[in-house]
This record gives structure tokens, sequence and C-alpha cells, in this order.
């Protein structure tokens, strides 16, 4: 148990005990062993129902209504969760939003049919800073389509402003690729007036929200986006592997053909016919068969999601993130650590960026105590705050660790 001020533990107590939420955090599973974890970015938490839900579905769903279930419930499932995603988290009608696939091949869905419906635009603009998924993606269909791709590159600490967005866009553009929060920095993009200023310019702009969805409230019909993906596994809970998901405005759906032509996005699946045939709506953006098993702990999330509701979720994401960057400056600023994330939390998603040249060891020994961040390539350590089971307590136990183990590599 590391030494830690009497203030901080009076804060970290009072924050908890003031938490409107604080007892969500009994709806997951919280083993002993681990002492803190701040790495629900990567990979969130399960829910002890998930236990449960899995269990059912083994003997009920799968194992007594067999091949029936397709019929009776799965085949509508990704379109179903879907929508309920869509209102929840993501600020989206219904018929707009499509469980599937992973991020990576959502992605490359998505963009190759945004450039195939923009004939005659030639370049493709995305940031060097965007996860690596998406910088190959977006080099691999350039590489396809014979695009140019046009680099923004953005402040590290910070990410994307409109004003770099609208110094690259012109008529040539086809898509405008970018994350909405910075998976380092974790800035949150400005969705509503880069969206605008693409607009302006006749692109198409795809968002990334995967440390957006569930951390970090969303409007994308309100703010005209035209498509977006994400994953089910960070803040979402959906377990390792979980379906990503895929937006496209309605307004767009019948323009853009994806380019995995599978059976299970045809107009007519079990018709077997001679050639494809894209069904209309969303289904159109399946390829093959969906992971069903792989959407069971999502569901689960998105009610406790639902019942949370996404304003308090931010707002106790916003109080965690200010309460670790006060820790970080009063306990680990002195040992030389900095913060690499925005000071201001209107442009701060759920997690905060702390580096220093020791990161790689102390992520290290923490991950040994159980007390388990990231370590993000090449000094940072990266505290991933997932509102509904991350409690203050458990931040300022984790940053007395980072002490403890900071003192000891440099004595
Ligand atoms: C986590 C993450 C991904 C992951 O893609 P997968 O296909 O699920 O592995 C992609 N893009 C961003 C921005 C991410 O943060």
């Amino acid at each position: 148990m590391p030494d830690l001020p009497a203030h901080l533990l009076d804060q970290a107590r009072r924050l908890d005990a003031e938490d409107p939420l604080a007892s969500y955090r009994d709806a997951f599973v919280l083993p002993d062993g681990v002492l803190a974890y701040l790495d629900g970015n990567s990979l969130g938490r399960p829910l002890v129902r998930t236990r449960d839900r899995v269990g059912s579905f083994v003997a009920e769903e799968w194992g007594a209504r067999l091949i029936r279930s397709w019929d009776e419930r799965w085949m509508e499932h990704p379109l179903v969760l879907g929508d309920q995603l869509g209102r929840v988290v993501l600020g989206a009608a219904p018929g707009q939003t499509v469980v599937a696939d992973s991020t990576t091949v959502m992605l490359y869905k998505l963009l190759r049919a945004a450039v195939d419906a923009s004939p005659g635009r030639t370049e493709v603009v995305a940031d060097t800073e965007n996860f690596p998924t998406d910088r190959y993606i977006v080099d691999a269909i350039a590489a396809e389509r014979g695009l140019t791709v046009r680099w923004i590159e953005p402040d590290p600490a910070a990410g994307v402003t409109v004003e770099e967005v609208r110094a690259a866009v012109s008529s040539s553009t086809a898509v405008v690729l970018l994350s909405h929060v910075a998976y380092k920095s974790a800035y949150v993009a400005d969705l509503p007036a880069i969206t605008a200023a693409v607009h302006e310019a006749g692109a198409l702009v795809l968002w990334d929200l995967c440390h957006s969805a569930g951390a970090v409230e969303l409007a994308l019909d309100a703010d005209g986006v035209d498509l977006a993906v994400g994953c089910s596994y960070k803040y979402l809970n959906g377990g390792p592997g979980a379906p990503a998901f895929g937006y496209v405005a309605e307004r767009l759906q019948g323009r853009l053909v994806q380019p995995i032509a599978g059976w299970m996005g045809h107009a007519e699946p079990f018709a077997m016919g001679g050639a494809y045939e894209p069904a209309a709506g969303m289904r159109r953006f399946i390829s093959g068969t969906p992971p069903i098993v792989g959407m069971l702990p999502l569901q689960d999330m998105l009610d406790l999601v639902e019942k949370a509701g996404m304003p308090a979720i931010r707002a106790k994401s916003v109080l965690l993130t200010d309460f670790t960057i006060r820790v970080a400056e009063e306990l680990l600023a002195p040992h030389g650590v900095t913060v690499a994330s925005p000071r201001d939390p209107e442009c701060r998603g759920s997690h905060v960026l702390l580096e220093h040249d020791a990161m790689r060891d102390v992520v290290a020994g923490l991950w040994e105590r159980g007390v388990i961040p990231d370590f993000r390539h090449p000094r940072g350590l990266r505290a991933g705050l997932s509102p509904l089971s991350t409690s203050f307590g458990e931040v300022l136990l984790a940053l007395g660790h980072v002490r403890e183990l900071l003192t000891e590599i440099s004595t």
C-alpha cells in the first residue's frame, strides 16, 4: 500500500461518496488480484450479468432453439443492436447503425464505399497521429484506387484542428478520415465544425469513434455526420474481439456499395441468387454470418449505459480525468512526469497520457502489482478511465504505485 497524502485520500473518498454512478461499479466482475484497472479503453471489464447471459444463451437460444434462432432473432440482431447503440450512444435514429466485423474491416468497407461513391475526386485526407489500422487502411485503399493521401500532421499532444482540415480539403477531396478522440493524447476533435468544413468542400467525412463510444456524448444525426465506425470492446465492454459498429447516414445508404459483397448483405440471402444485389438499408453493409456470440456482452453494457445515461457518464468521465491530472501534478510531476493530454476538459476524452522516460519499466512493475494501465510507446502511461467501472480511490491508488515505482527505479 503506497503512502498517500491525507488530503488526496479525503478527496478521493469524497468524490466516490458523491458519485451518483458509484453503485454501477458493482455490476462488473472485480477480481481480488486487480488493485486498479486503468485500461478500460483497451479492453473494458466484463459485467457479472454477462456470465449468466452467455450460459443461458448456450442452453437456450443456441442449445434448444438451434438453427431456428436465426429466424427468431439472430438475422435481425446486428441491426436491432445497432439501433440501440445508435439511440443510447451515438445520437443516431434507427436504421443507420449495424454491428459487424472488426473496426479494421468495417473501416475498410465504409471508406472504400465512400471513395467509390465520389467519382472524379482523387484525394483522401487523414492524419499521421491516427491509430495504425486507420493509417494502413487509408494507404491500402489509396493504392487500390489510385488515389493520393493528403496527410495532416497535427500536434501530437493535441489533435487535428478545424483549420488544419480546412487547409487540406478541396474539390479533389473524396473523403476525410479522422478519429474523434485521439487514442494517445485523448484530444477531442471538433466534430461538428470539422464535419461542416468537409461538407463545404463537397466531400464526405468518416469518423472513427473507438475512443468516444460510451465515454463522450455524440450526436451524429444532428451534426450531419456521413459515416462512422468504432469498437465495442473499449468503453462498451463487449469483450475481446467483440464486433465493431458502422454508421451510415440514411441519405447516403442507397449510393454506397461496400466492397465485401457477401451473401448476408444480399437483398435476398436465402434465394441463393446468381449475382450480388445489395440489400436496401444498413443490411448491405453486412458481409458474412454475423458474430452473434460476440454481441452478447455488448447487449448487457448497452442496457447499463442506457440506464445511467450518456450525460451522467460524460460528467463522471470529466471528473475522473480532472482528478487524475490533479493527482499526477502533485504526486508525479516532482518525479519528472508530464501530462500529455489537454487540460481543457472540453477537449479531452476519457483517458490521460502521462509521460516519463522510465514509463516502460514503471508499467511493467505496475502490472506485476495488479495495477493495470496501458504503456504507449515510447514513454507514455495511458490511464483509461471507464466511467461506470472506475472509482476515484482506484485512480489515486494506481498513481501512488506509480510514484513508488519511480522512486525505486531512480534510487
Ligand atoms: C482500438 C482501435 C482500433 C482497433 O481496430 P480493430 O480492428 O478492432 O483491432 C481501430 N482504430 C482506432 C482509432 C482504435 O482506437
